[in-house]
């Protein structure tokens, strides 16, 4: 039989992009031996994207779609649409074209080769704001020495997974979720392939400053303790510091016979404290919400519809309200 290679694409507002995209698939499936499904996963739209999809649908039955109860977010909505795959590879892409299908290809070759995740290096990126760029290259030059993970540089979501680590993966329920730190984290035989990043081909990004900030915030958070490491560390050289000042304050005083009000000292050392101490205390108040977070076990996302799904032996990770065919 022949195998089946999912497409897991996350859509949120895409209408402009979607019949683009639906081209491309099937353009970029023609070029393959194997079979294909088309997984967009509507995540909370509020334009035109959850009755395209449907439309979609009724032309093409490889397309099968999930409509999310609201927003949850890339990184849940990736999740979803691989939770629901059926594929022995499953390949996650965004739906704006920015990813180029050809490069699925090369993907694919290098999984017949037998690697298991083939992610995808972006040499260059056009179109985005330099703003963007800067921001993205600091941020995984940061992660790189922050964390004991090795999480390629440069590369987004846009990678091929065998059934097997995508399996490993299904494992994992955190709900702080860096997806591409936690293939890094899985191992398993790995590879890269490059690619130019193109210019979203219509409609503008749906990454907002704070879901990238978010993003930021939950790869550092829930792959490296190196604030904390940093607070500690902070906390005992303040210490022996003190320690030195007071001794250097009580030889002046005795010895020297020289003291004064020091009221400047104080209030400048108050402040100071103060503020290293709210610091401190907001960053183990981070870790602390992440673990309120994690305790209450809440889903990941919910599904409001699940269409064109085989639904008689879904494994019970999703909490489905209805399923259509
Ligand atoms: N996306 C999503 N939910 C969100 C934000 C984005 O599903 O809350 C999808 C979006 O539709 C696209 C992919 O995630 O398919 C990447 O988003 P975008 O292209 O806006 O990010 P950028 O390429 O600008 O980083
Ligand atoms: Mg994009």
């Amino acid at each position: 039989m022949s195998k089946l290679v999912s497409f897991v694409i996350p859509v949120y507002n895409e209408e402009e992009s979607l019949l683009a995209l639906y081209a491309a698939l099937i353009g970029v499936a023609k070029k393959f031996k194997e079979d294909s499904e088309f997984i967009l996963i509507n995540d909370g739209s509020q334009d035109r994207t959850a009755e395209m999809l449907q439309e979609l649908r009724e032309k093409d039955p490889r397309i099968k779609y999930i409509n999310l109860s609201r927003n949850f977010g890339h990184q849940a909505a990736i999740t979803a649409g691989m939770d629901l795959c059926r594929g022995d590879a499953v390949i996650i892409m965004d739906a704006d074209l920015q990813d180029p299908p050809e490069v699925v290809l090369e993907m694919l070759d290098r999984w017949r080769e037998g690697y298991q995740v083939v992610h995808a290096k972006r040499t260059q990126r056009k179109g985005e704001s330099i703003f963007k760029k800067m921001t993205a290259h600091l941020f995984y030059r940061l992660l790189d020495v922050m964390t004991p993970v090795k999480i390629p540089l440069d590369s987004g979501d846009f990678r091929l997974v065998d059934r097997a680590p995508l399996n490993a993966f299904l494992k994992l329920r955190e709900h702080d979720r860096f997806v591409r730190g936690m293939f890094a984290w899985g191992g398993f035989r790995s590879t890269e392939v490059e690619f130019e990043r193109d210019e979203r081909r219509a409609g503008e990004t749906k990454y907002s400053f704070s879901k990238m900030m978010n993003l930021g915030l939950s790869a550092i958070l829930s792959f490296s303790d190196t604030p904390l490491r940093i607070i500690v560390q902070l906390g005992a050289l303040m210490s022996i510091f003190s320690f030195f000042y007071a001794g250097f304050i009580f030889v002046k005083a005795v010895f020297f016979d020289v003291y004064q009000s020091g009221w400047p000292t104080i209030v400048t050392l108050i402040l100071f404290l103060s503020g290293i101490q709210l610091a401190v205390i907001g960053v183990v108040g981070l870790y602390i919400g992440r673990i309120h977070q994690e305790t209450k076990g809440r889903p990941l996302y919910l599904v409001n519809e699940a269409v064109g799904f085989d639904h008689t032996d879904q494994p019970q990770r999703a909490f489905v309200a209805t399923w259509k065919d």
